[in-house]
């Protein structure tokens, strides 16, 4: 059986104080009678003060972004032991910002997912097509790529580590979101890759999550899909009220 899970993306938002305040608001308000987790993703310098607030919650701490070496002269950039070692378990890689602004691409992002791996980071992997891909009608083609480039050299095994995240570049911080169909086919194609080349256990069993404008207004019909596990949310997340509302959707 897969988990559903809701992980808000804080991106570069949200100094000291203010992701105190909304950690303490969002165990205010978040639903406890869903049955799903709920992941959040502060910036690095605000990781640790995050773990230790929500240590007695079952909220969990994500990173944003990490790098692919152990160690060594990478001025400005985070290593999976760093995150370990102040308690965090989970990363998110291959954010299409990450892609876009700083080129991460998918054969760096295999890097990446192996080195997490190694240090039993639990990995929230994003892909998703940009619009002309849409257009032109390669938007299957261009996921089979992603996936297969960055993650096809895995084993079954690993495959318990690996959340899915599908987030179509056009819907990104846009306002505009994929329909519920659009989702629900492309997850639908994304589970069926799996299965292709893992088999149908280790498909049936992974997590993808849908991202890009997710609001509480659209959350609940894009997440009764059945083959969308819950959502990865931006702008929405930086709202405790809103969060909490698209976590009850789920
Ligand atoms: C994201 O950045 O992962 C995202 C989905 O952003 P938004 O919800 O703002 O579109």
């Amino acid at each position: 059986m897969r988990t559903k899970i809701v992980a808000g993306n804080w991106k570069m938002h949200k100094n000291a104080e203010e992701t105190e305040d909304l950690l303490n608001d969002l165990i205010d308000k978040l639903p406890n009678d869903v049955e799903a987790r709920v992941i959040v993703a502060p910036t690095f310098v605000n990781l640790s003060s995050a773990v230790e607030h929500l240590q007695f919650t079952n909220i969990g701490v994500a990173a944003q972004n990490m790098h692919q070496s152990e160690a060594g002269a990478f001025t400005g950039e985070i290593s999976a032991d760093m995150l370990k070692s102040i308690g965090v378990n989970i990363v998110i890689l291959g954010h299409s910002e990450r892609r876009a602004y700083f080129h991460e691409t998918d054969a760096l992002l295999a890097e990446k997912v192996n080195t997490a791996l190694k240090h039993e980071l639990e990995v929230i992997f994003c892909f998703g097509e940009e619009l002309k891909d849409r257009q032109s009608e390669q938007h299957f083609n261009l996921v089979e790529n992603q996936l297969k480039d960055a993650l096809f050299h895995l084993e079954a095994k690993d495959w318990k580590n690996i959340i899915l995240a599908y987030e179509p570049v056009w819907a990104i911080g846009t306002g505009e979101t994929a329909s519920p169909e659009q989702a629900q086919e492309m997850h639908k194609f994304i589970r069926e890759t799996i299965a292709s080349k893992f088999g149908a256990d280790v498909a049936d069993n992974v997590s993808i999550l849908y991202g890009g404008s997710v609001k509480p207004e659209n959350a609940k019909e894009i997440f009764s899909k059945p083959d969308v596990d819950g959502g990865l949310i931006g702008g929405a997340a930086l709202k405790a009220v809103d969060f909490s509302a698209i976590v009850a959707g789920v």
